[in-house]
């Protein structure tokens, strides 16, 4: 008999993470059922960086039934059409990774195959021209999709940007509000079954907190799924060797640009955020080829505004643990592992593996699988691999693929091993200008082909069908379809206008 009453299920971490699960477990599961406790030490407090994202988080939030202008008020958030890349490839080089498609596929054919041929004939039209959401970001402008509309302001694709501290704090009202029992207090002791399986916690404030499902959202020491449990982890520094990052939010510009800068340096990268009362800034860099100091002292420098709190430090090792989840115990968010920010996926990871948890939820026979494992929890730990991997090799392609000469950092960056799966994606791009998506990977062929093509990719040919479409035709429809981009982007405010009528957030 399957036993799913009083289903006892504890938290671990008040992070992005913790609340993130506290909030969708709280709202998914039924109260009658499942008692959820979420532990957070407001000692060790949260790392209070992720505040850019990608366009998954909305399917979150509106999971949750949340306002999205109540949420973006609260947050005191932005819209977000994509990344601009400045000095990755070259110094002085820009590109951007747009939410959205570039043109339309013809006969069967990606668009960027009929770009392609005028690129390699070497007259090539700006590629921003044939994508909404690019241009629209250069020109500051941002809208919701017009589902109406006939152009492709009926589908434009955006994410947020907002204050990390606030979005766990907004979650925070909304997990609790559906039943959490919320405890401030430190995880003291980690108690174990016999069969390895988390029984309790035992808290700082004296009390003990039975379960029969752990969640460990206690950010990168993982002190279930690590410290206790004793799963190892996968460490990707020789790929990815940036581990460091100082953050230092400055005052905010006046115009709100509805996108993340991400701009290359002599030794790593540094982020811009635009939110609504301040400028998210972090420099990211590799502590083998910089120390602390100077990277303060560069940041400080290339703030975009004057500075509002200290510069802090954070460090980490890029990777991921060999199974989130092992007996009763799933590891969600930094617990997990770790990306480096530079494509926002932190918090998309998060929502991923809560979707897979609630997939595949267990019911309170989990509790004597002990060390064993099961074929949820091997497809659990099987599809966050999978994710993990290929997230991995499309942040490694923008360091390995870059053309800079400045600094050793970018030369070690160049000539690193990479892994076989991003070589194999890099020479069918090269070879014929081919992008294939593996099969639930995050980043579409659009994004692979923008970052490939903004780090300077040259392939050698495009698709043979292209030829199928007569050369006059083929320039006709590139400039129908930019002319048709640029009058859906002058039909769009500019963003900070849209946000103030939209949501400005409550001084
Ligand atoms: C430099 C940097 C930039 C980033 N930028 C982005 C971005 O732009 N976009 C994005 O999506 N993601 C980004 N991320 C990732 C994002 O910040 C994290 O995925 C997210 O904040 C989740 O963190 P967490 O909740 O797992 O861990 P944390 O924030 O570290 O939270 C851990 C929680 O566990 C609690 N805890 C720990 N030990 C105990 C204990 N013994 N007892 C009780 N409680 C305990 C802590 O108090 C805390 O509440 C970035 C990360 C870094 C490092």
């Amino acid at each position: 008999m399957q036993d799913n009453k009083n289903m006892r299920i504890v938290i671990v971490g008040g992070g992005s993470a913790g609340w993130m699960t506290a909030a969708a477990l709280s709202h998914i599961l039924p109260n009658a059922n499942h008692h959820l406790t979420l532990v957070e030490s407001s000692a060790i407090g949260t790392v209070s960086v992720g505040e850019a994202t990608i366009p998954g988080i909305r399917e979150f939030n509106q999971m949750l039934g949340i306002d999205e202008a109540e949420f973006l008020g609260f947050t005191k958030g932005t819209f977000k059409l994509g990344i601009a890349f400045h000095d990755w490839y070259q110094k002085g080089q820009r590109y951007m990774h747009p939410f959205g498609p570039y043109g339309v596929n013809m006969q069967g054919v990606p668009f960027h195959h009929y770009w392609l041929k005028d690129k390699i004939k070497g007259h090539e039209t700006p590629i921003q021209d044939f994508c909404l959401e690019y241009t629209a970001a250069l020109n500051n402008k941002f809208c919701h999709p017009q589902r109406q509309s006939r152009s492709a302001l009926a589908n434009l694709k955006y994410a947020y940007h907002f204050d990390a501290l606030l979005y766990a704090e907004f979650l925070k009202k909304f997990a609790t509000g559906h039943g959490v029992n919320h405890i401030e207090a430190d995880v003291k002791l980690v108690h174990q079954h016999n069969n390895g399986s988390i029984s309790s916690v035992s808290l700082s404030n004296g009390q003990q907190i039975n379960g029969d499902l752990f969640i460990d959202c206690s950010g990168f020491k993982g002190l279930l799924i690590a410290k206790t449990l004793g799963v190892e982890f996968d460490d990707w520094r020789e790929y990815l060797p940036c581990d460091s990052a100082i953050a230092q939010p400055s005052e905010s510009l006046l115009h709100l640009a509805p996108y993340t800068i991400s701009r290359a340096h002599e030794h790593g990268w540094q982020w811009q955020i635009p939110l609504q009362h301040r400028m998210g800034n972090g420099f990211v860099y590799s502590s083998d080829f910089l120390p602390k100091d100077i990277a303060v002292a560069k940041l400080a420098k290339r703030l975009p505004s004057k500075a509002l709190e200290q510069a802090r430090q954070l460090k980490w090792t890029n990777g991921k643990r060999k199974m989130a989840w092992k007996a009763n115990c799933v590891a969600i968010g930094l617990a997990a592992g770790f990306i480096e920010p530079l494509e926002s996926t932190g918090l998309q990871l998060i929502q991923s593996a809560i979707m897979r948890l609630l997939a595949l939820f267990p019911d309170k026979s989990i509790v004597d699988i002990g060390e064993g494992e099961n074929a949820d929890i091997r497809t659990f730990n099987r599809y966050t691999n999978e994710e993990f991997l290929a997230i991995r090799d499309f942040v490694i392609l923008h360091y390995k693929a870059n053309q800079r000469d400045d600094s050793e950092f970018w030369q070690y960056c160049q000539h690193m091993a990479i892994p076989d799966s991003l070589k194999a994606k890099m020479e069918l791009y090269e070879q014929s200008g081919h992008v294939f998506r593996d099969n639930n990977e995050l980043f579409n062929e659009i994004s692979w082909f923008s970052v490939m093509n903004g780090q300077g990719l040259r392939p050698k040919r495009y698709h043979p069908l292209v030829e199928n479409m007569p050369e006059e035709q083929r320039v006709k429809n590139l400039k129908s379809i930019a002319g048709a981009m640029q009058e859906a982007m002058l039909q769009m405010p500019d963003h900070g206008d849209y946000l103030k009528q939209f949501c400005k957030s409550p001084s």
